[in-house]
């Protein structure tokens, strides 16, 4: 059904998420009113000294805080909701979700004091409700964590789909597949006017394993493990594989031990919303490890990643309070590493084999499978939706090529694919979609607290990790044109001794003629003069060493 001529235009403006893998965050809106699709973070990498989390470019969402409506989470991963705790600081609006999801997101805005700030509204799958000014469907979806959800916007523009992140696993754990079905119906009445879907995996060609079959896997591997301790690595939102594990580990004659903060809250939230059965007499706390007969217990832990403080990185170092590991014991990681994290888990990997433990992984073992569809599925989706227009999100800017080329492939024409970045605004009319330009899309940079971190400051501490810096101090009495003390040279990181006394020395040197003959020509800027000693140390530290050190000159009076 075309829409009316005169209906009321959706804008969306991707705020993160779209050419990276992390930080996904949209605002669409209609005649004013905006609801925030997902809200989430980005773990940052080694490029980023210092720097704990990267969150979308919030500021928009902050400047437009009035006009926004409500927030719906598709799902509980961080690269979904981990900005929240950011965002809700600056609004106070209802936030939209499965019961497990808002469970998560609820602990989340605890820890930060915000949660009166929200109003948590639980939605059913299929269920079909005002939001905002829209009018929402939540339909199943499976995923690498449970309870997620595509979102249909009804707009007068007709229906915009976000597929959420997905796969299509035809044997769900939970037995809750994707709902293609709902989906086949909106195609056929009223028609899919807009797909915005997942493009994590579009290069990937074939189809992603069914979490059952690792399961399978992990049964076996257990059933090879006798006499041993095992212990099983894997994120704590992965209930699916937490349940599956637990199977195994019953079925072998093993209690189930939790490890890791997180991992023991999962598993309570979980088991309490009834998307985890684990019997009561299997599981134990891990205070009760040494009570446990160690060939019978199997430990599920934080750490799949190499996060440095989490517990499998502590038994790695061998600083675990609760495990010493040795030639009995077996670690498997039933994960793959995020781009960006593999240096991370090979050191881990290395420090619990230098324990002794025998290490099995995904690289070994099919003891993983992703939670995002690769080409077939994307295909199927495609082919289920028959979308009049697309734009691919969730995805680095290979990614979203990749997915572009995929609908090209299924028959949609050129210009009826969109390719957008981080920052870019669309509008859907009666016309179609229509790029509207940038609002820009900048990271925003955290590190500790709650703030901004500049690029200039991450540009600072990449020069010093990569060179270090030399601070000259001097003092000088500006009536008199004299240098009262210095140039005194400091420097961390810049060359090793012995050669840096003599190399100081030069610097100190270079500085202190410059200086003089601008004092004795009345210069009484001290700006001028910490430029002036700038220069003079900069062109000595290049000429000697090659090197481009952070050059602190500091110049006082008296
Ligand atoms: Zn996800
Ligand atoms: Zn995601």
């Amino acid at each position: 059904m075309a829409p009316r001529p005169d209906a009321a235009p959706v804008r969306i403006t991707f705020l993160g998420g779209l050419g990276e893998i992390g930080r996904n965050c949209a605002a669409i809106e209609t005649e004013g009113r905006i609801v925030v699709l997902d809200c989430g973070q980005m773990f940052a990498g080694d490029d980023l000294p210092g720097v704990d989390a990267v969150l979308p470019d919030l500021d928009w969402l902050i400047d437009n805080a009035d006009r926004v409506d409500a927030i719906i989470a598709t799902h509980a991963h961080e690269d979904h909701i981990g900005a929240l705790p950011y965002l809700m600081a600056h609004l106070s609006v209802p936030i939209y979700g499965s019961a497990f999801t808002l469970g998560m997101i609820e602990h989340k805005l605890r820890e930060v004091r915000l949660l009166d700030r929200a109003e948590l509204r639980e939605v059913h799958d299929r269920d079909r409700m005002p939001v905002g000014p829209f009018d929402c469907e939540f339909l199943p979806v499976t995923h690498s964590i449970p309870s997620g959800n595509i979102t249909a916007f009804h707009t007068d523009q007709g229906v915009i789909l976000h597929s959420s992140d997905f796969k299509l696993d035809l044997t769900p754990v939970d037995g809750r597949r994707t709902d293609l079905s709902r989906i086949g119906a909106l195609a056929n009445d009223p028609g899919v006017r807009l797909l915005l879907a997942d493009s994590t995996n579009a290069d990937r060609p074939g189809a992603s394993r069914s979490e059952k079959e690792v399961g399978a896997v992990i049964t076996s591997l257990m059933r090879g493990q006798e006499g041993r301790r095992v212990i099983i690595a894997s994120f704590a939102s992965h209930i699916h594989r937490l349940q599956q594990i637990a199977d195994a580990a019953v079925a072998t004659g093993r209690t189930v031990v939790t490890l890791g903060l997180s991992m023991r809250r999962n598993v309570k939230l979980a088991r309490e919303v009834g998307i985890l059965r684990i019997p009561d007499a299997a599981i134990r706390d891990i205070e009760d490890i040494d009570d446990l007969d160690p060939a019978r217990v199997c430990v599920i832990c934080t750490g799949s990643q190499g996060e440095p403080r989490a517990a499998l990185t502590q038994m790695a170092l061998g600083e675990s309070r609760w495990l010493k590991l040795d030639d009995n014991d077996t670690v498997v990681f039933s994960s793959h590493p995020i781009p960006g994290n593999e240096a991370a888990v090979a050191s881990v990997r290395n420090g619990l084999a230098r324990m002794g433990a025998r290490v099995l992984h995904s690289g070994q073992v099919d003891v993983h499978t992703s939670g995002h569809g690769k080409q077939q599925e994307l295909r199927t989706l495609h082919s289920v939706a028959v979308p009049e227009w697309f734009v691919p999100v969730h995805g680095e800017y290979a990614h979203l090529v990749a997915h572009r080329d995929l609908a090209h492939e299924m028959g949609m024409s050129p210009d009826r694919v969109v390719l957008c970045e981080d920052g870019d605004q669309i509008e859907l009319t009666s016309q179609g979609v229509t790029h509207l330009g940038s609002i820009g899309g900048d990271h925003l940079y955290v590190d500790g607290t709650v703030g901004d971190l500049g690029r200039a400051v991450l540009g600072d501490r990449r020069v010093l990790g990569d060179d270090g810096f030399v601070a000259i101090v001097v003092h000088v009495d500006l009536e008199r044109g004299e240098i009262i003390a210095g140039p005194d040279v400091i420097s961390r990181g810049w060359v090793e001794q012995p050669a840096l006394l003599a190399h100081e020395t030069a610097v100190a040197d270079a500085v202190e003629k410059d200086l003089m003959k601008a004092l004795a020509d009345h210069e009484e800027d001290l700006n001028a003069l910490s430029q002036l000693a700038r220069r003079a140390a900069g062109r000595t530290v290049n000429d000697r060493t090659r090197r481009r050190p952070m050059i602190v000159p500091m110049i006082r009076e008296g």
